[in-house]
């Protein structure tokens, strides 16, 4: 069994010889000493002392002195430490455990006492070492599993960064060339006078459209999950909106053989919305109606209801069996999964939708019945808040300096890419507006600016070496004459941010590849009626 260890320290050899065999007897292991330095010693030269005794009044190193290094001394400043002593004044006892000393017991000791004590306080040493130990297991746990997550945050850290290097840079690679694909197959289209090339060149614009129309959903979605997205808050007449959007509509529909009603509560319905994203929210609930209705039709109602703005899609289709009713609203879920899924589509529109409805505060539900319809229903609430936040274009054009419509002489523009079949597609695009220049370098393209006056800038991003788009904006800028002339960033980057990067850098508008004609010459007419 082991046996614990207490140093005796007293100059009065009976008491030591009394205190040891009390102490024998109750099968301790026992040292002596006779003043305080030679305790000292032999604590420093042992490992095992589980308590000291200690008397006070003693010659050389008195007892306080003792204490007070015992508790000052790192290798026994845990030994605890009982005085043993004649003084029975409280001056005495204070000042005892202000040297550090665990217990007091006066002379002449009660021996049941005595070892009471000592017990007591050899248990709490070895419990507080315990405690000690395990507390220092913990922190190396803590340490160690502190460091585990650490290292998973950067592990997940370093994925998020690749996954939005990896979609920007996919974004940018899969829409750059599809400028070249839908401008020339929209060329073909129109030029080619035998039927069945005709159809062959509609057929690569229409796949086109569709890889474009994929791209834009993944960037919705990304934009939206991200924080960074600020939506532009305006009152819009949802009226009027829907009209709009039906109509773009009409010609599917009529294709189809479907009808595509509508009905509304009031002639004109404002709220603070996001155009946008209302028509995005739209947009996805009918091109799914038309996709899934073979017969009959689609019907869209808008009504005011008290605090809300009940907005439903109803169609004639396939239905929806009950148990997809909320599967539909995850990302990539559709009833048809599978390699032998039915119908086209990516599984992301219902979601998109759903998390814009949700963002303005609204709910999206679905009632439906196999072979009979559905109703998609999105409650929008009415806010009264008034906070509208136009997007804010970073450079102010010179009002003054170009005419546009009577123009006898059409603005001259320069576009800068590195594509070299952006030039001949957004030449075609822009006839007729304007006269248009280009080149594939941006050294170059300085050097054409302090040669010629530009009225309009088209800027490519990514240039591929030299300069980048951004760098020759900042440049351009800092020419006098370039000052206030509008540059387009005309960028296949369209990712969160990418915008308010571009407009940071001094082009005073932004455009994301592919664009159609009608994009583009809205914002190019937009900028040069400004002007007039
Ligand atoms: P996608 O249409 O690209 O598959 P969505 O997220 O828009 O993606 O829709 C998810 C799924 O919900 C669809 O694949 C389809 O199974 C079902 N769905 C959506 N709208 C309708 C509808 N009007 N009628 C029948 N099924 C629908």
């Amino acid at each position: 069994m082991y046996q614990h260890k207490v140093l005796v320290v007293d100059d009065n050899a009976q008491n030591i010889q009394v205190l040891g065999s009390v102490l024998k007897e109750a099968n301790y292991q026992i040292g002596f000493a006779t003043n305080g330095k030679q305790a000292l010693d032999i604590l420093n030269q042992s490992n095992n002392y589980d308590l000291v005794l200690l008397d006070i009044d003693m010659p050389i190193l008195d007892g306080y002195e003792t204490c007070k290094i015992i508790r000052s001394t790192e290798k026994l400043k845990d030994i605890p430490v009982i005085f043993l002593t004649a003084f029975t004044e409280e001056e005495n006892i204070v000042k005892g455990f202000d040297y550090g000393a665990q217990d007091y017991v006066f002379k002449p000791f009660n021996p049941r006492e005595l070892l009471a004590r000592v017990d007591t306080h050899i248990q709490l040493k070895n419990k507080t070492e315990q405690l000690k130990q395990m507390n220092q297991l913990l922190e190396k746990k803590v340490e160690e599993r502190t460091a585990e997550l650490k290292t998973a945050l950067e592990k997940a850290e370093a994925m998020y960064r690749l996954k939005s290097n990896f979609l920007a840079n996919m974004s940018h690679e899969l829409r750059t060339p599809l400028i070249g694909i839908l401008g020339f197959a929209e060329f073909l289209k129109q030029d080619l006078k035998e039927i069945e090339l005709k159809e062959m060149a509609e057929n690569i614009y229409l796949s086109g459209m569709r890889l474009s129309e994929t791209l834009n959903l993944i960037l919705d979605l990304s934009k939206i999950e991200s924080e960074k997205h600020e939506f532009n808050f305006e009152k819009v007449d949802l009226i009027k909106e829907t009209k709009e959007i039906l109509n773009l509509f009409s010609k599917t529909a009529e294709k189809q053989g479907l009808y595509l009603k509508s009905s509304f509560s009031h002639p004109s319905i404002q709220i603070n919305i996001d155009e946008r994203a209302y028509r995005t929210i739209l947009n996805n609930l009918i091109n799914n109606a038309l996709k899934f209705t073979v017969e009959g039709g689609i019907n869209v109602d808008i009504s005011l209801q008290e605090t809300l703005v009940e907005i439903k899609v109803e169609d004639t289709g396939i239905g929806i069996p009950e148990e997809y009713h909320n599967i539909i609203f995850e990302e990539f879920r559709q009833v048809s999964e599978g390699l032998g899924r039915n119908f086209e589509g990516t599984g992301l529109g219902l979601s998109i939708t759903k998390k814009l409805v949700e963002k303005f505060g609204g709910e999206i539900s679905v009632e439906s019945k196999l072979r009979k319809g559905s109703t998609f229903i999105v409650k929008l609430p009415i806010t009264t808040d008034d906070k509208i936040s136009k997007k804010k274009v970073a450079i102010q054009i010179d009002e003054k300096k170009l005419k546009f419509e009577d123009a006898k002489v059409k603005p001259l523009a320069l576009i800068v890419d590195d594509d070299p079949l952006v030039y001949p597609v957004m030449k075609r695009y822009l006839e007729g507006y304007l006269k248009l220049e280009s080149t594939t370098d941006g050294k170059f393209a300085i050097n054409l600016c302090k040669k010629k006056k530009y009225d309009l800038i088209f800027m490519d991003i990514n240039l591929k070496r030299g300069f980048d788009g951004k760098q020759l904006t900042r440049e351009l800028r800092k020419l006098k004459e370039y000052e206030n002339i509008p540059i387009i960033a005309t960028t296949a980057y369209a990712m969160v941010g990418d915008r308010e990067e571009f407009l940071a850098a001094g082009c005073s508008h932004y455009i994301s590849k592919p664009f159609k004609k009608e994009d583009l010459l809205d914002l190019v007419v937009g900028i040069l009626n400004k002007k007039t």
